[in-house]
C-alpha cells in the first residue's frame, strides 16, 4: 500500500510530495515575543500571491509548523472580508486549495511563552492525547488534521520543565502515530538535550529534524545531531541574500561539511518564513527563493548535483514525513 502523507486537505499519496519546503509559516501570531506589527502574518489575499509564487517556482508541498500557541492565542489572527473570525486551520485548508500547493500542519505547542494556562495543570499524557487529536480528528475544534509534529520549542536555550514536559507528550503521540516531529531550538545547542528527552521517550531520531540547528555557527553541533540519526534544518535560507560574505561563506562551508562528510541525507533547507519582512511583497524573499535562486547559488558554490539536489528537497521531506 502507498504510503500518504496528511495535508490540510487529506491524504495524499507521498510520491506527489515533489519540491518540499520543511519549515515554513503562512498565518502566524509571534506577537508575545514582542508587540509589533512585522510579527504577525494574517493577509490572506497576500499570502495567496506568495504561494502562488512559490507554485510558479516549481514548489509543490510545505509544511506549516505553526503549532499551537502561534495560531492567534490573544485576538483572532484571521478575518473573511465580512470581518468574521476564520480558524487558523480552516484558512490553511483554503490557502491550499485556492494556491494548489499542499500544506501540512503541524500539531502540539510551540513553547513556554505561548502555551495556553491549562497546560500547567494536565498530565503528560493528557497533553499527548491532545495532540493525537490533532493528528486524527482535527486541529482547533475543525476536521483539518495535522500531518506532522511540531515546531516544539523551547523558549530559551534549555528546556523548562514545562517544556520538557511538553517534549515528552510530543515524543508519546510520535511513536503512537508515527509522524515525522520537528523541535525547535535557537541560540545555543539545545538540540541536543531535546533528542535526549526524546530518545528516552523512545522515538526513532531518524524521525526528528531539529529545526534552527544548521544557523547554529558550529559544524560540530551539526555533526552530533546528524550521527544520532536526526535532520540538521538550515531553515532560514531567506536570509543568505541580504547576508555580510563572512555569514555566507560560513553557512555554505557548514553546509558543504555536512555533505562532504556523509550527511546529505540529514540535510533540510527551508526559508522559515516567519516575519512580515520575511515575504516577497515586502522585500524578503519569500517562499520560492530556494527554488528560484538557492539551487543555482548552491550547485555553484556547494557543487551540488542535480541529484543531491533532489536528495535535499523532493527524498528527504518524503522520508520524514512518511517513513
Ligand atoms: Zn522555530
Amino acid at each position: 500500500m502507498a504510503k500518504t502523507v496528511m495535508t490540510v486537505t487529506g491524504p495524499i499519496d507521498v510520491n506527489d510530495l515533489g519540491f518540499t519546503l520543511m519549515h515554513e509559516h503562512v498565518f502566524l501570531d509571534l506577537m508575545r515575543d514582542a508587540w509589533i506589527f512585522d510579527n504577525i502574518l494574517n493577509d490572506m489575499e497576500l499570502a495567496d500571491v506568495e504561494l502562488h509564487r512559490f507554485a510558479a517556482s516549481g514548489g509543490s508541498t510545505l509544511v506549516d509548523l505553526t503549532s499551537g500557541g502561534l495560531r492567534g492565542h490573544d485576538k483572532h489572527l484571521l478575518y473573511d472580508e465580512d470581518l468574521n473570525h476564520v480558524a487558523h486551520a480552516e484558512a490553511m485548508r483554503c490557502a491550499s486549495e485556492t494556491s494548489g500547493i499542499n500544506i501540512v500542519l503541524g500539531a502540539g505547542w510551540y513553547h513556554e511563552s505561548y502555551y495556553p494556562k491549562r497546560l500547567w495543570k494536565m498530565a503528560t499524557n493528557d497533553l499527548a492525547e491532545e495532540i493525537i487529536n490533532e493528528i486524527e480528528v482535527g486541529i482547533d475544534g475543525t476536521s483539518v488534521r495535522a500531518g506532522h509534529i511540531g515546531e516544539i520549542g523551547a523558549r530559551y536555550n534549555w528546556l523548562s520543565a514545562i517544556e520538557e514536559r511538553v517534549l515528552r507528550a510530543s515524543a508519546r503521540a510520535q511513536v503512537k502515530t508515527g509522524l515525522g516531529l520537528t523541535t525547535h531550538s535557537t541560540a545555543g545547542i539545545g538540540g541536543l538535550e531535546q533528542l535526549d528527552v526524546l530518545e528516552q521517550e523512545g522515538v526513532d531520531l531518524r524521525r526528528v529534524t531539529v529545526a534552527h540547528s544548521g544557523l547554529f555557527p558550529r559544524t560540530e553541533y551539526h555533526e552530533a545531531i546528524a550521527r544520532r540519526g536526526a535532520s540538521v534544518s538550515f531553515d532560514r535560507m531567506g536570509d543568505l541574500p541580504a547576508m555580510s560574505e563572512f555569514h555566507r561563506n560560513r553557512l555554505l562551508s557548514h553546509l558543504r561539511t555536512l555533505v562532504d562528510r556523509g550527511h546529505i541525507e540529514q540535510v533540510v533547507l527551508s526559508h522559515d518564513v516567519c516575519y512580515k519582512k520575511d515575504l516577497f511583497a515586502n522585500g524578503g524573499s519569500g517562499y520560492d527563493w530556494l527554488a528560484s535562486y538557492g539551487r543555482d547559488i548552491l550547485e555553484r558554490d556547494l557543487g551540488l548535483v542535480d541529484e543531491q539536489w533532489n536528495t535535499i528537497m523532493v527524498e528527504n521531506p518524503k522520508r520524514l514525513l512518511a517513513e
